[in-house]
């Protein structure tokens, strides 16, 4: 599933790829509903309008227009892509847009946990109520954060990947991120140390940084908007690498299974 590093990129290359200038011609809609109902509609209202950039809240990409955001969700393999000559539709495109210059934009989703929506700017607020802070904003507060984490009883890997208290982390980067600080993904959130926090906020930017600048982690079916596969899956130190041997201190990496998702770490280097 896309984390932080991959919408980042996405929206990037998005943001290259449109050109702020033209406007939307035409929706096409080639089914009635993705994860949820397509608001067509709403979306076709905003034809005669240009998206004058494209952001990131989250692991939502929003297309900005002059009152709108197109809100977009690539739930586990959705992916955007720009077609100059688009007449032959793909398996699992789902919806497309058209540029004043004839340059198309299709959502491609096979497993169809994406979805689209259209919000008001002065609702954008409401509707992102319930998320907790963006990790790569400076002026996020992680001393408050700290205080947080520190009252809470779930394990520290479970707190780092609720987006109701920090943004942008899955499965992935929460493992990742504690190897790097070296604090066990079992240890409760409570138990971390002020000192270890600093640490993990520390490796936390670093890691997703460095991820946008290696293109995303590519773990099954993970394309950009330019159709690149990411590179920073070369760089996992204990993702996915169960019985393999720690980089650092050679012992086996160790894998539990915890609130329903894979967890990787090495029993010796994270305490
Ligand atoms: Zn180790």
């Amino acid at each position: 599933m896309p984390e932080l590093p991959e919408v980042e990129v996405v929206c990037r290359e998005l943001s290259d790829l449109i050109p702020k200038n033209k406007s939307i011609a035409n929706w096409d809609f080639y089914r009635p509903d993705i994860r949820f109902k397509i608001p067509k509609k709403k979306l076709q209202n905003l034809c005669g309008q240009p998206i004058t950039a494209v952001r990131r809240r989250a692991k939502y990409i929003l297309f900005e227009l002059r009152e709108h955001f197109i809100v977009s969700h690539l739930g586990m393999t959705g992916s955007w892509r720009k077609e100059l000559n688009f007449s032959v539709r793909g398996k699992h495109d789902h919806l497309s847009f058209e540029l004043a210059d004839g340059s198309h934009f299709i959502f491609n989703d096979p497993r169809r946990f994406g979805f689209i929506e259209v919000v008001e700017k002065g609702e954008l607020g409401k509707r992102f109520a319930g998320l907790g802070v963006e990790p790569l904003q400076p002026e996020t507060d992680f001393e408050k954060l700290t205080s947080i984490f520190k009252a809470l009883k779930s394990p520290i890997k479970t707190a780092l990947m609720n987006q109701k208290l920090i943004v942008g982390i899955g499965n992935i980067y929460a493992s990742e991120i504690l190897y790097a600080s070296r604090v066990s993904p079992l240890k409760k959130a409570s138990k971390v140390t002020r000192e270890q926090y600093g640490l993990i906020w520390k490796n936390t930017r670093v890691i997703l940084e460095k991820a946008i600048s290696k293109g995303g982690s590519t773990i099954e079916n993970y394309k950009s908007a330019m159709g690149e596969s990411g590179g920073y899956q070369d760089e996992f130190f204990v993702y996915g690498r169960e019985q393999e041997l720690c980089r650092i201190c050679h012992n086996p990496i160790k894998m539990k299974v915890m609130a329903g998702r894979s967890t990787f770490w090495c029993a010796s280097c994270q305490k």
